[in-house]
This record gives C-alpha cells, structure tokens and sequence, in this order.
C-alpha cells in the first residue's frame, strides 16, 4: 500500500494527513479551525475518529491553535516534545526571533496582533523526548525526530520513502521567503543546520514545510 499525503491549510499552517494502514495529521493551524477541518477532511472521505495522532511540531500558535478543537473531533492524542508542551497546556505565545532584516519587520507586525490570539489549552497525551519516536505503532512507515532550531522542540516528522515533514525548519512561502530554504525565524540558526545535516544525513528526500509548497532536499543541502 502506498501513502497518501494530503495537505490541509488551516489558517497561515499547512498541516498534512498521513495516510497508510493508519492515519495521523501534523500540526493543527491556528485557532477556530475546526469546521474547515471537517470539511477538508470530508472532501478526502476521511472520518475523524480514524485519525488517531495529532503531531504538533511546535508550539508557535498557527501550529497549535486548534489542536484542542481537533482533538475533541477526532479523539486522537497529541504529541509534542517537552521542551514546548506548555505552550498548548497553557496557552503560551511565544515569537521566534528573527534571523535577517525582513524578518525583523514581521516580528514588529506579529507583535501587534499575537496577543489577541487565544489558544485554547487541552493536555498533551505523548510527552516527546529527545530521542526518535516510532509511528509504526499508529501504521505509519516512518518516525518523529528532535530537530531543535526553529525551536527547541521542534520536531520532524521522516518516512521511510524520504518524505520529511519539518514543521518551519524550512520555509518557502510569502511573506516569509520567496524561495524554498532555511527558516527566517530561529531560536538558534546553528542549530537549525545541524538540525537539517541529521535529517540529510537519515535519508531526507522530499520536504513538506508548513509554510508552502514541497520542494527538494537537495535545495537545502546546497544552501547549508
Ligand atoms: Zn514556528
Ligand atoms: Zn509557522
């Protein structure tokens, strides 16, 4: 059997069902997405309660923002790494610094409307460590790694046919970049790369931002 993956945009987030024998999303867009969740599942005959894992990538809140919302649909767990957990469980917002002069600019925006969003809070059910965390448990090929970088706990998500879903480990929409590459948001950009040479180094092949279309991994690799 093959694998479907379908992209669901819920707000500025691309988050994306993974479809084998199981079935798990990544991400949860951002908040009072539930409707459009349905019917984007709909449209792809999926039922609500066959998905049983919601991954978050991290904790910035158009990642995070429905995910209670979600989880209330579906009854899937959620997992998040530890190190960002409290961001869903209460409802912390917390920005990215910026990594070059346009980023700045948009940091000054965000700061604007960011504490008007409100994030409803629900618990995390599977508390990520730093170590992979196999999907085969959910019937999907492939595994949950620590990418810090973007964040600290950031984590991606690698199948075994090289298709890697990297939250904003990478980036390649507007207003964010122009072109597919490395995030323009970073806790730490070193870490990010280092980050990236892991997932390279395990057998990255396609990449699924949350901001943008896919694009090849060779791009990044060039760029590191
Ligand atoms: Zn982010
Ligand atoms: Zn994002």
């Amino acid at each position: 059997m093959g694998i479907d993956i379908h992209p669901i945009p819920l707000g500025p987030d691309r988050c994306y069902i993974i479809r084998e024998k199981g079935i798990i999303m990544i991400d949860s867009g951002s908040p009072n997405k539930g409707k459009k969740f349905i019917k984007s599942i709909n449209k792809i005959s999926i039922k609500p309660e066959h998905i049983k894992l919601i991954i978050l990538t991290h904790g910035h809140w158009d990642h995070i923002g429905s995910a209670k919302e979600i989880k209330g649909i579906t009854g899937a767990k959620i997992a998040m790494h530890r190190l960002e957990k409290d961001c869903l469980e209460k409802s912390l917002k917390p920005i990215p610094p910026a990594v070059n002069r346009w980023a700045h600019i948009l940091t000054k925006i965000m700061a604007r409307f960011i504490p008007l969003v409100n994030i409803p809070s629900t618990d995390v059910d599977i508390i990520l460590e730093n170590e992979e965390f196999s999907l085969v448990e959910f019937g999907i090929p492939g595994k949950i790694i620590h990418t810090p970088g973007h964040s600290s706990g950031s984590v991606s998500i690698l199948l075994e046919t090289g298709d890697v879903f990297v939250g904003d480990l990478a980036m390649n929409s507007f207003p964010l970049r122009l072109s597919p590459g490395l995030p323009i948001f970073a806790d730490d950009i070193q870490k990010v790369k280092d980050s990236w040479k892991l997932l390279l180094d395990k057998g990255a092949k396609m990449v699924y931002p949350a901001h943008g279309n896919p694009f090849s991994a060779e791009i990044i690799r060039k760029s590191l």
